[in-house]
């Protein structure tokens, strides 16, 4: 089974690159993703501070012409001399209240602060001297900030009807051109509706779905514009050097991207407004997090490759290391053919391959001296093995048997008389002894030769088996002396078979002319024998009569 081993050298390279790649791929898309936030959020806040900055222009512009529109106005030289009761002078106050949507009241007052001639006669007649228009515009140009106006608000028809009517005042001075006096005041009053004109047509289309909202405060950080937040929104104060956007809660629940632009406008006095936008971080970083999303997406993509590359590399270079450690393995269970292949570019790896190779036959080739070596020796050592086997066999009978003639020596004819003698103690029976010599044997040599006398050793040997039975036992027992020990048999067919032997040599011609003679002592074991060698000395004794009486003679 194919575990997953870490001990394994594949498996080690596979986690370092696998773990390499997973923190290049991590490290780059880390690094990429917050490079791209930060640049997108830098992004979306400039987005919003172009916006205000591009409202807070609008209204600033606004007010500047309008202010300058009055100045003019009251500069101009047919409102300087005329009189303002001249029909001429209401005709004129039509025109430019009709030139622009937005002036709700356009007239003039006196110096006792009451309304000569209006703009469709609004107001006329009525007491202005406590309105801070009037106060003011009496001295200077006036530009009052938004408020409500109870007595005009009856008498006109909003341009939004959702919202109370609220004006911006517009105040000048209108001086005597001859006299260089103050004859009155000429006093627009704005509809506030127009803010709103202004950022409608600022903002785009689909600043409202993407939570974008915009807000007027006056020089006391209080809402003017839209009149639904007024009370309910809470803008955070100005501070100038917090840069074109941050981040701000507005003592609510989420943070909010903000901007917040000053209006500059070009009149004499400045009403220190605000344009503030914000919008939901939620929003506006979603692209953020879904350039995020993508990112790491791509991020995964790339590490899988990655992750495909270094199972590939791994492969690659652990694939000749483990074909050499196979080779090596069959070479261990005694394969022999076996061919080191690095099938690599790599240098030590192919010198690796080459080592074990040469390594490898090197040893092959010293197990198989080895193994010759071996079988040699076995070979040589069951030759050996034989040859002391067969040199024992030698051995043995060369212990036992006489080398001249065959017949079985002293030391075999000691074993058996042991044998025989101790039978006898268990089964009572006995046995017959021949001692047997030849005659003048010394002669035959000094007559013969040594070599003849051999030969009738070896003759003599030959015939004394066949006189005898093949229970019977014959032996030399040195020079030209022999013996014989015949079991189960008494004195009497003992010395008849010692007498058929004796007349066989003597009739043989063992010697042509010269007749080979043997005198034979013969004794019977008794039961009462003390020991093995009774029955021989009797044998001897006989042996030794009979050469006394003449040779050629059996004893018993
Ligand atoms: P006797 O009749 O009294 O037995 O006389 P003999 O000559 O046979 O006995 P003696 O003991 O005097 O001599 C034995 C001789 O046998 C002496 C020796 O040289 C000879 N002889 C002993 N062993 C061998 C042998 O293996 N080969 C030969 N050719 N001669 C041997
Ligand atoms: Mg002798
Ligand atoms: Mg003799």
């Amino acid at each position: 089974m194919n575990v997953f081993r870490i001990d394994s050298f594949r498996n080690r390279l596979l986690i370092l690159f696998a773990g390499m790649s997973f923190m290049f791929g991590l490290c780059i898309t880390l690094y990429i993703g917050k490079t791209a936030s930060a640049q997108m959020n830098q992004t979306s806040g400039q987005t919003l501070y172009i916006a205000a900055k591009s409202i807070s222009n609008t209204l600033a512009n606004s007010l500047t012409e309008r202010e300058r529109e009055m100045v003019l106005l009251s500069q101009s030289p047919f409102f300087a001399e005329a009189d303002f009761h001249n029909p001429r002078v209401q005709q004129q106050l039509e025109q430019v209240k009709k030139s622009y949507k937005y002036y709700a009241w356009l007239g003039i007052a006196n110096t006792q602060g009451q309304v000569v001639v209006a703009a469709n006669h609004l107001l006329e007649g009525a007491d202005v001297s406590e309105r801070p228009w009037f106060i003011h515009g009496v001295n200077q140009v006036y530009l009052g900030d938004v408020h409500k106006a109870v007595l005009l608000a009856k008498k006109i028809k909003a341009i939004n009807p959702n919202e109370p009517l609220r004006f911006i005042d517009f105040a000048t001075p209108i001086y005597d051109p001859s006299t260089q006096k103050i004859k009155g005041v000429l006093a627009a009053h704005a509809d506030w509706s127009w803010a709103s004109h202004v950022l409608s047509s600022s903002l785009s289309e689909n600043s409202a779905q993407r939570g974008i909202e915009v807000f007027i405060v006056n020089q006391h950080g209080e809402i003017l514009y839209p009149f639904k937040s007024i009370g309910q929104v809470q803008p955070p104060v100005f501070q100038a050097n917090r840069g074109h956007s941050f981040l701000h809660n507005w003592n609510e629940k989420q943070q909010y991207l903000t901007t917040d632009v000053p209006v500059l406008s070009q009149t004499k006095s400045n009403l220190g407004w605000h344009v503030i936008i914000r919008q939901p971080i939620s929003i506006a970083l979603a692209e953020v997090k879904s350039l995020q999303h993508k990112i790491l997406a791509l991020g995964f993509i790339l590490s899988l490759l990655l992750l495909l590359l270094t199972y590939k590399l791994a492969n690659k270079f652990s694939r000749p290391i483990e074909l050499l450690a196979d080779s090596a393995h069959a070479v261990e269970k005694g394969q022999e053919d076996i061919q080191f292949e690095a099938q690599t570019s790599i240098r030590e790896i192919q010198g690796l391959s080459q080592s074990l190779q040469s390594m490898t036959d090197t040893l092959l080739t010293q197990k198989h001296q080895l193994q010759d070596a071996n079988a040699t020796l076995e070979q040589k050592v069951a030759e050996r093995t034989h040859e002391l086997q067969v040199a024992n066999v030698e051995l043995a009978h060369i212990a036992r048997y006489d080398a001249l003639t065959g017949l079985h020596n002293r030391r075999a004819f000691n074993d058996y008389l042991s044998y025989l003698f101790t039978q006898m103690s268990r089964t009572q029976q006995t046995y017959a002894v021949l001692l047997m010599d030849i005659d003048f044997f010394k002669k035959v040599n000094d007559t013969f030769g040594h070599e003849k006398g051999d030969q009738v050793l070896q003759r003599v040997a030959e015939i004394l088996p066949t006189a005898l039975r093949i229970t019977d036992f014959v032996a030399r027992l040195g020079g030209e002396e022999f013996i014989a020990l015949l079991p189960v048999t008494s004195l009497d067919g003992a010395a008849i078979l010692a007498e058929k032997i004796r007349s066989t040599i003597e009739q043989e011609q063992i010697i042509v002319d010269h007749r080979i003679s043997l005198s034979i002592g013969v004794s019977v074991v008794q039961l009462d024998d003390t020991d093995m060698n009774g029955a021989i000395r009797r044998a001897d004794k006989n042996l030794y009569m009979a050469k006394q009486q003449g040779r050629n003679r059996v004893i018993s």
